[in-house]
């Protein structure tokens, strides 16, 4: 082996460790060994390794040399952000991929401006492996220069040359690669089942090979933290033999989510001071505790200059560092310098993006992107509100791409529905606004009483306040429906095994289940050409797998031919609440519909209470589709005093 110079330095800073564990008196001193460049140099790849002769194509090379991250980083001035999402979010127990769905976030995530994009693990399984070659020609040069492949070490008694995971990195042609190393003692003895010298040797072996293979190397030195805690020495040494073989940067991994923020920052403190601003360091956290933000924001604040993390926090167990907390945290209460940055408006919607992709609901209450973290219900707070829209608020929503909402409940007072009114954009003069805030309140103060809930039900508010408008036409009217449910089959969890393999034998048909069908008949309004308002009835029939299906398939016939905008609107959520379970079957039902419009992205739910389930969907069910044509089509119709209508 190679004697190395600092192993005095080590000998001083464990000796300094006896009296202050964490104390940021080591330095690291670049072997003489590595590439022979200076160590003044703040570059330290890829200009020191000649590429020519290896099988990188052109892109890669390019991709390579117009960098400005050589220079190491260090935070909290300066932040590169990386995103694992695809890589170590799907590990997350309800999150789920496709490699079509990878592609489409990498591309949004490149337009956001992330730094980097870890997309999976070549080496591991098939879909990642298939990622990357899609990604060789469906992405465009700016998205591909932004890959990672993540992978590891090599295998213990082989050389990094001949391991196939390794090989895979480089078949992937991400110009990145990020390697998982072992930097805690008791994991590469206990668990590895490795020497510790075996372990340094597979850090340097792997990364070496991959440097001179043309890539950048980044190294997540797992369970970093709790090594750190129990033998510095030896997590520092599988650190520095990383950064000696040519890595980028050396990133700290909190992989059981156990640490603590004040133990992250000083021990990240310690790190950054030992590699002297010759190595960026970058931090990898888990939320087991619920710190993997904090700790990468303690991290930040120590110096580190590289974060990983998901969008919407997603990953294994309690999840990885969420970026939409970090990035905007760090723009905006601590003035970090991110490429990102510029793109903050556009937060929301990347969170929202990511969710839809993932068939994942989104979390009302995120930080920042979720659709209450800017929501004020207390009638107080809302009055300040009007006075001032940081007295309860941290920051302006508009700057993450959210909005401001001001909920109607029982709990509100006038000037939540005066905030509402106002949203709205009624304009009645003072003492009528006033008069018919304090009748819509009243009005929902006793819908409440009856189980209606406004808070996630926007759309109905507006509605109300716009029925209560003189004048005001709503686009159509239901006239009447019925619905049917036709069942030849009943069914129960004990019959429907026997009935299923009993039909089955005797004709080879499987079971139909129940059908429903329903009838509407409905009266638009709209304007033909001269401008002239026309009113048509419609009466549909439709076939569903249940009454509400049915009917919502109806009601869309019946509306599109006047109204064909609805065609691009879709229900996204329905659900049912029994509210007084004592009542059984004749308990109150609770609907509430959301609904999203596939053009804009934009959601909004409605509400309704009944204690038949069925004219409780259909109301919430037209009042939504109602707030698309007023809200989003722009199909307002009120009607001035002489009975002509006007948009
Ligand atoms: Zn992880």
């Amino acid at each position: 082996m190679m004697e190395r110079p600092w192993r005095n330095i080590l000998l001083l800073l464990a000796l300094l460790q006896v009296t202050q564990p964490t104390a940021a008196f080591s330095v690291y001193r670049r072997s003489a060994s590595f590439h022979g460049s200076s160590l003044q140099s703040t570059k330290s790849r890829p200009s020191e390794v000649d590429v020519t002769d290896t099988q990188t194509d052109q892109w890669l090379k390019e991709s390579l040399e117009h960098e400005d991250h050589l220079v190491v980083v260090v935070g909290p001035k300066n932040v590169l952000v990386y995103d694992t999402s695809l890589r170590d979010g799907t590990q997350g127990e309800d999150v789920a991929a496709t490699c079509d769905d990878k592609l489409k976030i990498t591309r949004r995530l490149t337009s956001f401006g992330v730094d980097y994009i870890e997309a999976g693990w070549p080496g591991s399984n098939p879909k990642d492996a298939e990622f990357f070659e899609r990604a060789k020609t469906e992405l465009a040069s700016e998205e591909r220069a932004k890959l990672v492949a993540f992978g590891s070490t090599r295998r213990k008694r082989v050389q990094a040359k001949d391991d196939a995971q390794v090989q895979a990195l480089l078949e992937s042609q991400a110009p990145t690669v990020c390697l998982v190393a072992k930097s805690h003692a008791w994991q590469v003895e206990e668990i590895l089942k490795a020497t510790r010298e075996e372990n340094l040797e597979m850090i340097r072996d792997t990364v070496s090979f991959l440097v001179q293979q043309g890539r950048r190397v980044f190294v997540d030195l797992e369970h970093f933290f709790d090594g750190y805690k129990s033998d510095p020495e030896y997590s520092l040494k599988c650190a520095e033999v990383a950064a000696d073989a040519g890595a980028s940067c050396l990133v700290l991994c909190d992989t059981n989510g156990g640490s603590m923020p004040w133990d992250v920052q000083t021990i990240c403190n310690s790190v950054v001071t030992h590699f002297g601003g010759l190595k960026t360091i970058g931090i990898h956290t888990h939320n087991d505790c619920g710190m993997a933000t904090a700790n990468s924001l303690a991290g930040a604040q120590a110096g580190v200059g590289l974060i990983q993390g998901t969008i919407n926090g997603i990953g294994e167990r309690t999840g990885n560092a969420d970026l939409c907390s970090i990035v905007p945290t760090l723009s905006l209460h601590m003035k970090s310098n991110m490429t990102c940055g510029n793109n903050l408006a556009e937060l929301t919607k990347l969170s929202r993006f990511v969710d839809e992709q993932l068939n994942r609901s989104p979390n009302n209450a995120a930080p920042y992107v979720g659709a209450s973290a800017f929501a004020h219900k207390g009638g107080l707070h809302v009055a300040a509100m009007e006075r001032s829209p940081l007295s309860y608020q941290h920051i302006q929503p508009e700057l993450v791409g959210n909005e401001k909402r001001v909920l109607v409940s029982e709990l509100s007072g006038r000037v939540n529905i005066l905030g509402k009114i106002e949203e709205v954009g009624m304009q009645w003069g003072d003492e009528i606004t006033n008069e018919r805030a304090t009748a819509i309140l009243n009005r929902v103060k006793a819908l409440e009483n009856k189980g209606y809930s406004f808070e996630g039900a926007d759309a109905s508010v507006h509605l109300m306040i716009l029925h209560a408008t003189k004048g005001y036409c709503p686009p159509f009217h239901v006239l009447d429906y019925a619905a049917n449910v036709h069942d030849s089959n009943m069914d129960s969890a004990s019959r429907v095994l026997s009935w299923n393999a009993k039909r089955e034998e005797a004709d080879g048909s499987k079971q139909q289940g129940a059908t429903s069908r329903a009838t509407i008949k409905v009266r638009t309004v709209n304007q033909d050409p001269d401008s002239d308002v026309v009113f048509e009835e419609r009466l549909e029939v439709a076939d569903g797998t249940g009454p509400v299906d049915a009917l919502s398939i109806a009601l869309m016939k019946a509306l599109t031919p006047a109204h064909p905008y609805l065609r691009s609107v879709e229900l996204v959520d329905y659900k049912v609440r029994i509210l007084d379970p004592t009542s059984a079957t004749e308990a109150a039902t609770r609907v509430m519909i959301e609904f999203r419009d596939t053009s804009s992205d934009k959601t909004w739910t409605t509400v309704s209470v009944d204690r038949n389930v069925i004219s409780a969907s259909l109301n919430a069910l037209t009042d939504g589709l109602e707030y698309a044509l007023i809200e989003h089509a722009s199909m307002c119709m009120l009607c001035d005093d002489d009975g002509t209508y006007m948009h």
